[in-house]
Protein backbone atom coordinates (compact mmCIF):
# COMPACT_ATOMS: atom_id res chain seq x y z
CA UNK A 1 0.00 0.00 0.00
CA UNK A 2 1.29 3.40 -0.81
CA UNK A 3 2.51 5.81 2.29
CA UNK A 4 -0.43 7.95 3.50
CA UNK A 5 -0.95 11.34 2.38
CA UNK A 6 1.58 13.84 4.23
CA UNK A 7 -0.32 16.40 6.54
CA UNK A 8 -0.04 19.50 3.92
CA UNK A 9 -1.41 17.42 1.24
CA UNK A 10 -5.07 16.78 3.13
CA UNK A 11 -8.18 18.79 3.17
CA UNK A 12 -8.42 21.06 5.67
CA UNK A 13 -10.87 20.45 8.72
CA UNK A 14 -13.27 23.27 6.82
CA UNK A 15 -13.46 21.35 3.70
CA UNK A 16 -13.91 18.00 5.57
CA UNK A 17 -16.33 19.20 7.47
CA UNK A 18 -18.04 20.50 4.32
CA UNK A 19 -17.89 17.08 2.54
CA UNK A 20 -19.68 15.59 5.86
CA UNK A 21 -22.43 18.38 5.20
CA UNK A 22 -22.75 16.85 1.29
CA UNK A 23 -23.09 13.05 2.63
CA UNK A 24 -25.92 14.27 5.15
CA UNK A 25 -27.39 15.93 2.21
CA UNK A 26 -27.00 12.79 0.03
CA UNK A 27 -29.04 11.06 2.80
CA UNK A 28 -32.22 12.81 2.17
CA UNK A 29 -31.32 15.20 5.68
CA UNK A 30 -31.15 18.96 6.22
CA UNK A 31 -27.53 19.26 7.95
CA UNK A 32 -28.63 22.88 9.68
CA UNK A 33 -31.09 21.41 11.72
CA UNK A 34 -30.09 21.55 15.21
CA UNK A 35 -29.34 17.65 16.39
CA UNK A 36 -27.03 17.75 13.19
CA UNK A 37 -25.35 21.07 13.81
CA UNK A 38 -22.55 19.70 15.58
CA UNK A 39 -22.46 16.32 13.29
CA UNK A 40 -19.22 17.12 10.98
CA UNK A 41 -16.93 18.35 13.11
CA UNK A 42 -17.87 15.38 15.31
CA UNK A 43 -17.65 13.04 12.35
CA UNK A 44 -14.50 14.36 11.38
CA UNK A 45 -13.01 13.83 15.14
CA UNK A 46 -14.31 10.71 14.88
CA UNK A 47 -11.97 9.92 11.27
CA UNK A 48 -9.10 11.15 13.01
CA UNK A 49 -9.47 8.49 15.75
CA UNK A 50 -10.35 5.25 13.20
CA UNK A 51 -7.75 6.43 11.00
CA UNK A 52 -4.81 6.98 13.32
CA UNK A 53 -2.81 4.19 12.48
CA UNK A 54 -1.66 6.52 9.11
CA UNK A 55 0.45 8.62 11.74
CA UNK A 56 2.15 5.71 12.77
CA UNK A 57 4.87 4.02 11.72
CA UNK A 58 4.51 0.33 12.90
CA UNK A 59 7.99 -0.94 12.51
CA UNK A 60 8.87 1.69 14.92
CA UNK A 61 6.95 -0.55 17.91
CA UNK A 62 8.94 -3.61 17.54
CA UNK A 63 12.57 -1.90 17.84
CA UNK A 64 13.00 -2.24 21.16
CA UNK A 65 13.31 -6.13 22.17
CA UNK A 66 14.79 -8.13 25.05
CA UNK A 67 17.56 -10.50 24.49
CA UNK A 68 17.49 -12.27 28.07
CA UNK A 69 15.25 -14.72 27.56
CA UNK A 70 17.29 -18.23 28.72
CA UNK A 71 17.19 -20.08 25.49
CA UNK A 72 13.31 -19.35 24.85
CA UNK A 73 12.91 -20.54 21.24
CA UNK A 74 9.35 -21.75 21.60
CA UNK A 75 6.03 -20.56 19.80
CA UNK A 76 4.98 -16.83 21.69
CA UNK A 77 0.74 -16.43 20.63
CA UNK A 78 -0.82 -13.74 21.84
CA UNK A 79 -4.76 -14.36 20.83
CA UNK A 80 -7.56 -12.44 20.85
CA UNK A 81 -6.09 -9.26 20.04
CA UNK A 82 -9.87 -7.07 19.62
CA UNK A 83 -9.65 -4.51 16.88
CA UNK A 84 -11.49 -2.43 14.64
CA UNK A 85 -11.09 -1.58 11.42
CA UNK A 86 -12.94 -0.10 8.20
CA UNK A 87 -13.61 -1.69 4.40
CA UNK A 88 -11.67 0.58 2.08
CA UNK A 89 -14.95 -0.43 -0.13
CA UNK A 90 -17.28 1.22 1.89
CA UNK A 91 -16.22 2.50 5.24
CA UNK A 92 -18.00 0.67 7.33
CA UNK A 93 -16.79 -1.03 10.50
CA UNK A 94 -14.72 -4.25 10.59
CA UNK A 95 -14.75 -5.89 14.09
CA UNK A 96 -12.59 -8.76 15.12
CA UNK A 97 -9.91 -10.70 17.17
CA UNK A 98 -6.49 -11.58 15.98
CA UNK A 99 -3.89 -13.94 17.00
CA UNK A 100 -0.55 -13.11 16.60
CA UNK A 101 2.43 -15.12 16.83
CA UNK A 102 6.17 -16.29 16.22
CA UNK A 103 8.63 -18.29 16.77
CA UNK A 104 11.56 -16.02 18.83
CA UNK A 105 15.23 -15.95 17.13
CA UNK A 106 17.38 -14.91 20.47
CA UNK A 107 14.96 -12.19 20.85
CA UNK A 108 11.26 -11.17 22.27
CA UNK A 109 9.27 -7.79 21.67
CA UNK A 110 7.13 -7.03 24.28
CA UNK A 111 3.19 -8.26 23.81
CA UNK A 112 1.77 -4.91 23.64
CA UNK A 113 3.84 -4.12 21.10
CA UNK A 114 2.14 -7.03 18.82
CA UNK A 115 -1.32 -5.45 19.97
CA UNK A 116 -0.05 -2.15 19.02
CA UNK A 117 0.90 -3.33 15.48
CA UNK A 118 -2.36 -4.70 15.05
CA UNK A 119 -3.77 -1.46 16.07
CA UNK A 120 -1.62 0.69 13.74
CA UNK A 121 -2.98 -1.29 11.01
CA UNK A 122 -6.01 -1.40 11.70
CA UNK A 123 -6.64 2.07 12.27
CA UNK A 124 -6.46 2.66 8.19
CA UNK A 125 -8.89 1.34 4.96
CA UNK A 126 -8.71 -2.35 4.64
CA UNK A 127 -9.60 -5.23 3.63
CA UNK A 128 -8.82 -7.91 5.96
CA UNK A 129 -6.40 -9.90 3.66
CA UNK A 130 -4.00 -6.78 3.21
CA UNK A 131 -4.38 -6.09 7.07
CA UNK A 132 -3.16 -10.05 7.71
CA UNK A 133 -0.47 -9.74 5.41
CA UNK A 134 0.72 -6.12 6.71
CA UNK A 135 1.11 -7.68 10.20
CA UNK A 136 2.71 -10.91 9.53
CA UNK A 137 5.47 -9.12 7.13
CA UNK A 138 5.99 -6.31 9.47
CA UNK A 139 6.72 -8.87 12.01
CA UNK A 140 8.66 -10.99 10.18
CA UNK A 141 10.75 -8.25 8.69
CA UNK A 142 11.65 -6.21 12.42
CA UNK A 143 12.20 -9.16 14.58
CA UNK A 144 13.27 -12.03 11.73
CA UNK A 145 12.11 -14.75 14.19
CA UNK A 146 12.11 -18.58 12.61
CA UNK A 147 8.54 -18.00 11.54
CA UNK A 148 5.45 -15.55 12.20
CA UNK A 149 1.97 -16.31 11.85
CA UNK A 150 -1.32 -13.98 12.17
CA UNK A 151 -4.75 -15.20 11.88
CA UNK A 152 -8.08 -13.00 11.77
CA UNK A 153 -11.47 -13.29 12.57
CA UNK A 154 -13.75 -10.67 12.06
CA UNK A 155 -17.29 -9.31 11.18
CA UNK A 156 -17.82 -6.83 8.51
CA UNK A 157 -20.36 -4.72 8.90
CA UNK A 158 -21.03 -4.22 4.99
CA UNK A 159 -21.98 -7.22 4.98
CA UNK A 160 -24.32 -7.39 7.69
CA UNK A 161 -25.92 -4.30 7.67
CA UNK A 162 -26.25 -3.59 3.95
CA UNK A 163 -26.18 -5.40 0.97
CA UNK A 164 -26.65 -9.31 1.20
CA UNK A 165 -27.51 -8.96 4.60
CA UNK A 166 -25.97 -11.64 6.54
CA UNK A 167 -24.93 -11.02 10.00
CA UNK A 168 -23.40 -14.18 12.25
CA UNK A 169 -20.70 -14.62 8.87
CA UNK A 170 -17.20 -14.22 10.04
CA UNK A 171 -13.78 -14.22 7.65
CA UNK A 172 -11.23 -16.40 9.00
CA UNK A 173 -7.51 -15.49 7.09
CA UNK A 174 -4.52 -16.32 8.12
CA UNK A 175 -0.95 -15.69 6.82
CA UNK A 176 1.91 -18.25 7.41
CA UNK A 177 5.45 -17.20 7.61
CA UNK A 178 8.81 -19.38 7.62
CA UNK A 179 8.75 -22.19 10.38
CA UNK A 180 4.78 -21.94 10.61
CA UNK A 181 4.83 -22.42 6.75
CA UNK A 182 6.81 -25.14 6.32
CA UNK A 183 6.86 -27.28 9.16
CA UNK A 184 2.76 -29.08 9.94
CA UNK A 185 4.50 -29.67 13.09
CA UNK A 186 4.76 -26.24 14.19
CA UNK A 187 1.53 -25.05 12.60
CA UNK A 188 -0.40 -27.92 14.27
CA UNK A 189 1.13 -26.59 18.22
CA UNK A 190 0.08 -23.08 16.97
CA UNK A 191 -3.72 -24.22 16.15
CA UNK A 192 -3.49 -26.65 19.51
CA UNK A 193 -2.81 -23.68 21.84
CA UNK A 194 -5.14 -21.52 20.16
CA UNK A 195 -7.70 -23.74 21.18
CA UNK A 196 -7.16 -24.07 24.36
CA UNK A 197 -9.64 -22.51 27.12
CA UNK A 198 -8.75 -18.50 27.73
CA UNK A 199 -7.04 -17.35 30.96
CA UNK A 200 -9.60 -15.86 31.70
CA UNK A 201 -11.76 -19.18 31.71
CA UNK A 202 -9.39 -20.49 34.27
ZN1 LIG B 1 -17.06 -3.39 2.58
Amino acid sequence: MSDPLPRTDRPTRAETEEAIRTLLRWAGEDPTREGLHDTPARVARAYEEFFQGYEIDPKTLLERTFSEVDGYDEIVLLRDIRFESHCEHHLAPIIGRAHVAYLPRKRVVGISKLARVVDAYARRMQIQERLTAQIANTINDVLQPHGTAVIIESSHECMTTRGVHRPGVSMVTSQMLGTFRTNSDTRRELMAMLNRPAASEY
